[in-house]
């Protein structure tokens, strides 16, 4: 492409919300055959809800409520708002947490009241050789539910299954369906239950899932789905994207995202509107193709 025809389409993607910091990205936008992106955050606000809260016999749902909500309080992952805000809202008093550490990708425990609280996926239990098993049922139900099972643990046995829900944006519905019929592949990438990571695929029409993937584990997801050296564009805005978005063959960035994840992108969408992915590539082909 001439350096005008790239200004002039970078000119006509700003006006539209989408940020070029590099005018190479508007060629490789493209040939790209895979749009690989972040669920929470990205394709769904990022803000998530506590839906339900099942205690196991023998322990009341209030004081369980109570103990999880103190250690998430020291939390700042998505989750961890979410409980902690489900408490408060009950007028739940949180006591001081202590010796409070968080996993990535795992979970979060502490001792509160020299109890040992710990919560989190199904894998942080595992890990620390806890049975999950009386839930599964449960579990499975919340899953297909689109809803983030996470499990409760007091001293060591298990006190509660825990749901949280984070909406799909109100556009990404129409972003991914004029991704698809663009052409392009459409793939979700996140840390997520695999269960629950299927079922929002499912509402949305997205047909390759890799879900549990740990935070540091982003970037070999991408490089087996662009495997036969097919194009990949990488959409997110976490601090756990911003390795992938670098990775890429073309990064896009969400503006309201983390600062992290900006600068390792090329593109920024201004807005969380996905609807600038599918106008970022669009104004690719057609600028590509009029310099022709
Ligand atoms: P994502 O960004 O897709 O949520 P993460 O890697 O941040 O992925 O988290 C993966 C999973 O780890 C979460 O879905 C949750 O089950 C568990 N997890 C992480 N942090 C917490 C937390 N503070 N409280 C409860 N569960 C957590
Ligand atoms: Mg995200």
């Amino acid at each position: 492409a001439t350096p005008t025809s790239i200004m002039v389409g970078t000119g006509r993607a700003a006006e539209l919300g989408v940020l070029f910091r590099q005018g190479e990205a508007l060629q490789a936008l493209r040939d790209v055959a895979v749009v690989a992106l972040d669920k929470t955050g990205t394709l769904t606000q990022g803000k998530p809800e506590l839906t339900d809260f099942i205690a196991a016999d023998g322990f009341a749902e209030i004081d369980v409520l109570g103990l999880v909500a103190a250690v998430e309080a020291r939390s700042e992952h998505p989750i961890a708002a979410a409980i902690a805000d489900a408490a408060r809202l009950r007028g739940v008093a949180l006591q001081q947490p202590e010796a409070f550490e968080a996993v990535p990708g795992y979970g979060v425990s502490a001792r509160v009241g020299g109890r040992l609280v710990e919560v989190g996926a199904d894998r942080f239990m595992e890990a620390r050789g806890l049975s999950v098993a009386a839930f599964a049922e449960a579990a499975e139900r919340l899953g297909h539910e689109g809803r983030t099972p996470l499990y409760a643990a007091i001293e060591g046995r298990l006190a509660a299954v825990i749901a949280v829900a984070d909406a799909i944006k109100p556009s990404t519905p129409e972003a991914i369906r004029a991704l698809k019929a663009l052409g392009v592949e459409v793939a979700m990438v996140t840390g997520d239950n695999r269960r629950t990571a299927e079922a929002i695929a499912a509402r949305l029409g997205i047909d390759t899932v890799v879900a549990e993937v740990l935070p540091d584990g982003k970037v070999e997801a991408i490089e087996r789905l662009r495997a036969g050296g097919r194009k990949l564009a990488y959409v997110g805005d976490g601090i756990n994207d911003a390795p992938a978005l670098a990775a890429a063959d073309v990064g896009l960035a969400i503006g309201t995202g983390t600062d992290i994840a900006i600068e390792s992108a090329e593109v920024v969408l201004m807005s969380g509107d996905l609807r600038g992915v599918v106008n970022a590539i669009a104004l690719s082909q057609a600028t590509i193709r009029n310099i022709k």
